[in-house]
């Protein structure tokens, strides 16, 4: 299965990516914690798209398109993956399409903005493993530790309200485009994000099943 997954931020993207590797046995390829690991290394990439994220922008097509075509060419996604923020533009879906990778289906995870707000207000990620939580919704079993890795649980600094709506600004304008791209060539599936993850999960399931 080559899947990307397509949705606004703080729908649930990350978390659904995170089951769906599980249950299917690929990984995730997320162009976000790329991104974040390069920052915290301090690499050249790191530091060029600091300046973009912490201000909701999106890093340039091109500097993203060498990024992807580096990663999706390692050994791990040779029996497919999950692409959880990439392609987030038409000039980065069409670069995937003039590639040589194959994507099976494309799942659009439906969720209303006001509870996207409502969600990353609260929203925790492990500084290692970049696995998701909530204060409300997905607490960790220890305040403030993962519960994969043990990891100190932070708040992004992309999740600050007023980045928060600038980046749900650019999902409409440049990214909310790709679902027409993808439901013309009859690649887009639809589930709606629920309140409880697992019912999310049952529902992602069923639209991938046809
Ligand atoms: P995410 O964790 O997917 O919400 O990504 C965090 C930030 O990384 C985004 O707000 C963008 O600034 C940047 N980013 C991630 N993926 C892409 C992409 N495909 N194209 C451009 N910028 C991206």
């Amino acid at each position: 299965m080559r899947l990307i997954l397509l949705a606004a931020p703080g729908a649930g993207k990350g978390t659904q990516a995170e089951k769906l590797s599980e249950h299917f046995g690929i990984p995730t390829i997320s162009t976000g914690a790329i991104l974040r690991h390069n920052i915290q290394e301090g690499t050249e990439l790191g530091k060029l798209a600091k300046t973009y994220i912490d201000g909701g922008n999106l890093i340039p097509d091109d500097i993203m398109i060498q990024v992807m075509d580096d990663r999706l060419s390692k050994e791990d996604c040779k029996n497919g993956f999950i692409l959880d923020g990439f392609p987030r533009t038409l000039a980065q879906a069409e670069a995937l399409d003039a590639s040589s990778i194959q994507i099976d289906k494309v799942l659009n995870i439906e969720v209303p903005d006001e509870k996207i707000i409502a969600r990353l207000s609260g929203r925790l990620e492990c500084s290692q493993c970049a696995a998701t939580f909530h204060t409300e919704y997905r607490k960790p079993k220890v305040e403030g530790v993962c519960d994969n890795c043990g990891g100190k649980l932070v708040t992004r600094a992309d999740d600050k309200p007023e980045t928060v709506k600038s980046r749900l600004a650019v999902y409409h304008t440049q990214t909310e485009p790709l679902l027409k791209y993808y439901s013309d060539k009859g690649m887009l599936r639809t589930a709606h994000g629920q309140e409880e993850i697992a019912d999310t999960t049952a529902e992602v399931l069923k639209a991938l099943e046809d």
